[in-house]
């Protein structure tokens, strides 16, 4: 990697483009420099970010935000790209060498299949496109030859594991899961609980949607689904393990038995910079291992009665074609109908059951019927009462 890489950031005012932006900030060598940065409608922070990093370009889906940032950036070199067309343009330029795909939500399939269809690195954060469309978007990757390499921490961890062996030597994977905020509750102390609660995650800042996800266990589940596509494994193969320390972010059992982890403190840095410097290793800004104090480390079976949403995801995984638009779909409403206080925490996955149980299943299903299906389940988890 010798000249410096052209990197594009969509989503880049989230948790995870912050994180990516450190990265680039702390790499003093210059091998990556931000060419592109997007968002939906956080113009202020977006111009901020493109006032520290020259970016060639700026993009805000949203026409109203974009319309504000216009005029902040007359007599600037950084160019402004509108709607859902600007993402689409910008992965696809001839300069950009690599993207990280961080929007929230089946909203980033669209950019993420662009950059792949360009031949694109893509760093992928935005694991519900392989929950809605894994089979597609690797295929895609294959035949552009684009590589497709894990930010989720869990699956970056599988992805280093993996360089123990071959994969016909691979028996299974085990992802580990903190558990969420909700780790030894029982259902009736679930009941009420509120989103400010839901919020509060015990190892890892992260926004709204997938602290949610993280407190229902529907994260795990989605990252059982996005492991299956991303390593071409066989449903069998994965399996969940509860470790409440995040230190070990995932395991690889190999046929002889030996199983290899990979640990490390829990910042999201880490992943998102190897995931941009791979195959090499560079210093990072995240945390490192002290092992001048104690430090335990526990691993436990999830309690798959208090926290449904986990077993939906193996479901899911198992019946493949639309059942993961349909799941991801309804997940991301009853998350936004919960948020909103309009339902309760236990109806997200009851929700999701409904939604899953009434979609037309489609075992090979086209981009178009997977963009049905995931319409459809919104509409029913929107009329959906307990
Ligand atoms: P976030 O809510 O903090 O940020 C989302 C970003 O996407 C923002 O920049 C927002 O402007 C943009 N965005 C949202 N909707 C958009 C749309 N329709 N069009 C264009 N841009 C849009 O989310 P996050 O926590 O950074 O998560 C991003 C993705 O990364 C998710 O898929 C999540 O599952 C995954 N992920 C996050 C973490 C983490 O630590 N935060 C870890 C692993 C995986
Ligand atoms: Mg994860």
């Amino acid at each position: 990697m010798a000249d410096p890489q052209n990197v594009v950031i969509l989503g880049s005012t989230g948790s995870i483009g912050r994180s990516a932006l450190s990265v680039l900030e702390h790499d003093n060598r210059r091998r990556l420099r931000a060419l592109g940065l997007a968002a939906r409608s956080s113009w202020e922070e977006l111009i901020e970010q493109a006032r520290r990093h020259q970016p060639r370009w700026v993009a805000l889906t949203d026409p109203e935000a974009a319309a504000r940032v216009d005029g902040q950036l007359r007599g600037t070199s950084v160019e402004l790209l509108a709607g859902r067309d600007g993402l689409v343009r910008m992965v696809q330029e001839p300069a950009v060498d690599k993207v990280v795909s961080a929007i929230v939500g089946a909203a980033g399939l669209e950019s993420t299949w662009a950059a792949l269809e360009a031949g694109k690195a893509v760093a992928l954060a935005n694991k519900e496109t392989l929950v809605v469309g894994g089979p597609l978007i690797t295929e895609l990757a294959r035949e552009r030859n684009a590589p497709l390499l894990p930010v989720d921490s869990e699956h970056s961890a599988i992805f280093q594991c993996l360089q123990s062996g071959q994969p016909r030597e691979v028996r299974r994977v085990i992802l580990t899961s903190s558990g969420g905020p909700f780790r030894g509750k029982s259902r009736r102390e679930l009941e009420g609980v509120t989103p400010e609660q839901a919020l509060r995650h015990p190892t890892w800042r992260m926004g709204p949607k997938i602290t949610i996800d993280s407190a229902t266990l529907m994260n795990k589940a989605l990252e059982v689904i996005e492991a299956r596509w991303l390593f071409d494994l066989r449903p069998e193969q994965i399996e969940v393990v509860v470790h409440p320390e995040s230190i070990v972010h995932s395991m690889v059992e190999f046929v002889d038995g030996s199983v290899v982890a990979q640990l490390s403190p829990p910042d999201m840095r880490l992943p998102i910079q190897y995931a941009l410097t791979y195959p090499d290793r560079l210093d990072c800004p995240s945390p490192r291992f002290d092992l001048t104090r104690s430090l335990a480390l526990h691993f436990h079976p999830p309690d798959r009665e208090t926290f449904p949403c986990l077993d939906l995801g193996f479901e899911v995984m198992r019946r493949g074609g639309t059942a993961g638009a349909a799941l991801n779909a309804a997940n991301e409403a009853a998350v936004q109908r919960f948020l909103d206080g309009q339902i309760a925490f236990l109806d997200i996955p009851r929700a999701c059951r409904a939604a899953l149980d009434h979609h037309e299943f489609d075992p090979r299903p086209s981009l178009a019927t997977l963009d049905a299906v995931d319409r459809r389940a919104r509409q029913e988890v929107a009329r959906w009462a307990p």
